[in-house]
């Protein structure tokens, strides 16, 4: 299987600007719709128009709520958080998602009281966005989200059995606006990388054509764990 160590530097400068960038545009964004709303209301114009103009506003909007995730204003403050029940909170979140698509998900509890110190929603979001596409690459099946001590650090491996990613487009994966879907973004797994690093962390890929991928996150495990 094709393996991938993420060095995540790279993507730091670009990720900051982006988040950047999402700040400066999302208040004028909410003006002109704003307006938008105000002649829809008026009754003037095409419903067919306002439809195309509502759904490009959402797909512009769904980009800028990726990209301020990584944003860090200050009052987001690092705090000890149980990653045990943070993962267990997100896949109850997904399970209906999953279930729709007789997708089953197992979480392994290697091992509890896993304690890191992070900013809860961003971690949050990192583990979202790696179940989201498990499941988006599956038809049917199972993901495993299996939670270990390893050391100083807590790991958790997202490992789905989905369609795998070819390995001409492994090193791709990550990059900026690089989807292979339909409505995509392409930048879930860029924020996420970008977010891990901030919390002293690494992502490890490995994935088969057909077979499926895995992801493992390793966070350094807090004090509070006596390690
Ligand atoms: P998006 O989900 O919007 O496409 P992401 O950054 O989350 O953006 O993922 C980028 C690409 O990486 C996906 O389009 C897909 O091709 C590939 N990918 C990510 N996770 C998986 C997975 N679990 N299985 C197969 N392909 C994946
Ligand atoms: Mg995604």
């Amino acid at each position: 299987s094709e393996e991938l160590l993420y060095q995540s530097e790279k993507l730091s400068a670009v990720g900051q600007l982006a988040a950047g960038i999402a700040h400066e545009i999302r208040n004028p964004l909410t003006s002109l719709k704003g307006f938008l709303q105000l002649i829809e209301m008026s009754g003037q114009g095409k419903k067919e128009y306002f439809d195309i103009m509502n759904s490009e506003f959402k797909r512009i909007e769904q980009i800028l709520n990726e990209l301020l995730i990584m944003s860090k204003p200050q009052k987001l403050e690092k705090d000890t958080c149980l990653l045990n029940s943070l993962i267990e909170h997100i896949v109850t979140l997904l399970n209906t998602q999953a279930i729709i698509k007789n997708i089953y998900i197992e979480i392994e509890e290697m091992d509890k009281n896993l304690y890191i110190y992070c900013i809860s929603n961003q971690i949050k979001q990192v583990f979202m966005n790696f179940i989201k596409n498990a499941i988006e690459a599956m038809d049917k099946g199972k993901i495993i989200v299996r939670l270990k001590k390893d050391r100083s650090y807590a790991t958790v491996e997202v490992i789905d059995e989905g369609h795998g990613i070819p390995k001409s487009l492994l090193e791709r994966v990550g990059e900026p606006f690089f989807t292979t879907k339909e409505k995509g973004t392409g930048l879930g797994l860029m924020v996420s990388f970008q977010i891990i690093e901030d919390h002293g962390g690494t992502i490890q890929l490995e994935s088969k054509e057909g077979k499926g991928t895995k992801f493992t996150v390793r966070l350094p495990l807090h004090e509070e764990n006596g390690s």
